[in-house]
């Protein structure tokens, strides 16, 4: 009779054994975690992900596992286990190194290789759009064309969208401008003393489809005495890479960005949650790396997120005019759980005259959006961000504010499809409009 045989982890990027042994399976991360409130199933939790993480590095299992790959692929990566986590697992480090041996498994041949079309758009979207931010920008101008040509009302309406499986992903697309941000060396001066001078990571889908709220970011910046400088050269933070199981192409974005950037700066700001934890942790990205480790963790240390830089500062509250208006705040996860930012933003919509801020329930709860995971995981996403919606509807607010990208599409396209008029702002947006004193 032939033995199985199980394989175990290899190569770099093993999840780390220390990591994994901190917990001590007490549970009290499970009610924290989206993927087990929907699903009340054990495996569907962080404990029970850690488990099997476990059983593969004492070789009980092996990586060809389905249920290991299906874990794996089903966690959101939110960190909200971390964030409650008593004995502070390190959960992200060894979910990105799992799936890591996942990825390059795949690629190398010890496990069945992709399905040729999720090679496809692997190859593309990782290794082409978020790698090269020229063609991202060519993309994104693809986009906008096909949103005012008049594409997209064909494309729906002649049901080709449905018909390809694309119509939730589609759905959420934003709305295009044909004005992006450029990183180009370009200098904001502050306005009155200046007090610092900061960098603005540009990035990815904040340059392009968001590129009013930079503007909004660095109005919001100015009016606070601080100089923004938009450093050219600067990529992709490599988020969507380091959680899509590709660790040493994070790796490489990162050392590009740390090389722009440089060192002058007394901070480097950044407005997308995703995009600022994944800069705070460059450190840890290349620690094994003896050419970078310093330099990596000396960048992370000077990364904050808008929110958390502004409320540091002594506030110009001289400037901010009324805004007559009831918002809710929905957390993005990146901000409360990767970085623990949770009282600054709330701190600074209070500040803002006749402004009225309604918590929602289940603020920090994940809205599903999670990178690439409305693609890979499309039941799970629409459960959560369901759930999302009917918490923040029904605060009645006329505003959601948040702060990262992938929220803030999902928050749309949810209350888009729900008939709801609530808009949704980026929190610098809500900021830069009282200090214009631009209408509700
Ligand atoms: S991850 Fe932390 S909170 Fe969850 S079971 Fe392990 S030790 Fe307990
Ligand atoms: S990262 Fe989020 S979805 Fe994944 S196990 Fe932790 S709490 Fe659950």
């Amino acid at each position: 009779m032939t033995q199985s045989t199980v394989i175990p982890f290899y190569g770099t990027d093993i999840p780390n054994d220390a990591v994994i042994n901190t917990c001590v399976h007490c549970g009290l991360c499970l009610s924290a975690c989206p993927t087990y409130r929907e699903t009340g199933l054990e495996q569907f939790s962080p404990r029970g992900r850690i488990y099997l993480m476990k059983a593969v590095s004492d070789g009980r299992i092996g990586i060809e596992s389905d249920v290991f790959q299906e874990q794996m692929s089903a966690c959101l990566n939110c960190r909200a286990c971390e964030a409650v986590c008593p004995s502070g697992v390190q959960y992200g480090q060894i979910l990105e190194s799992a799936r890591t041996q996942i990825h390059n498994a795949k690629v190398d041949g010890t496990l069945p290789p992709y399905t040729a079309s999720t090679t496809a758009i692997r190859s593309v979207v990782f290794g082409q759009l978020f790698a090269k931010m020229s063609l991202f920008r060519a993309f994104s101008r693809l986009l906008w064309l096909y949103q005012k040509t008049g594409l997209q009302w064909l494309a729906r309406k002649s049901g080709i969208v449905k018909a390809l499986g694309l119509a939730e992903q589609e759905a959420i697309l934003p709305p295009m401008s044909n004005t992006f941000m450029v990183p180009r060396d370009q200098v904001y001066p502050a306005i009155g003393t200046p007090k610092a001078r900061v960098a603005l990571l540009s990035g990815c889908i904040m340059s392009t489809a968001f590129a009013h709220v930079h503007s909004a970011t660095i109005r919001v910046l100015q009016r606070n005495g601080i100089t923004v400088v938009v450093p050219r050269n600067q990529g992709c933070c490599g988020a969507l890479h380091a959680h899509g199981g590709e660790l040493d192409s994070a790796r490489n974005l990162a050392k590009q960005n740390i090389e722009a950037f440089g060192a002058s700066y007394d901070a480097v700001i950044v407005n997308a949650a995703g995009c600022g934890s994944t800069l705070k942790e460059y450190g840890h990205l290349l620690h094994d790396d003896t050419a970078w480790a310093d330099r990596a963790a000396a960048f992370s240390a000077t990364v904050r997120d808008i929110s958390e830089y502004i409320a540091a500062l002594d506030v110009n509250t001289a400037d901010l005019k009324p805004l007559p208006m009831t918002v809710t705040y929905q957390e993005p996860c990146h901000l409360a759980h990767a970085q623990r930012i949770t009282a600054q933003p709330r701190a600074l919509l209070k500040k803002i005259p006749g402004l009225t801020l309604i918590e929602m329930a289940e603020s920090s709860l994940c809205c599903g959006s999670a990178g690439i995971y409305n693609v890979t995981q499309p039941e799970l996403a629409g459960q959560l961000g369901n759930r999302k919606i009917t918490n923040t509807m029904r605060t009645n607010a006329s505003v959601v504010v948040t702060a990262n990208p992938g929220c803030h599409l999902q928050l749309a396209g949810g209350l888009r499809a729900n008939g709801s008029a609530m808009k949704v702002l980026h929190i610098a947006e809500v900021l830069d409009m009282s200090y214009r004193g631009a209408p509700a």
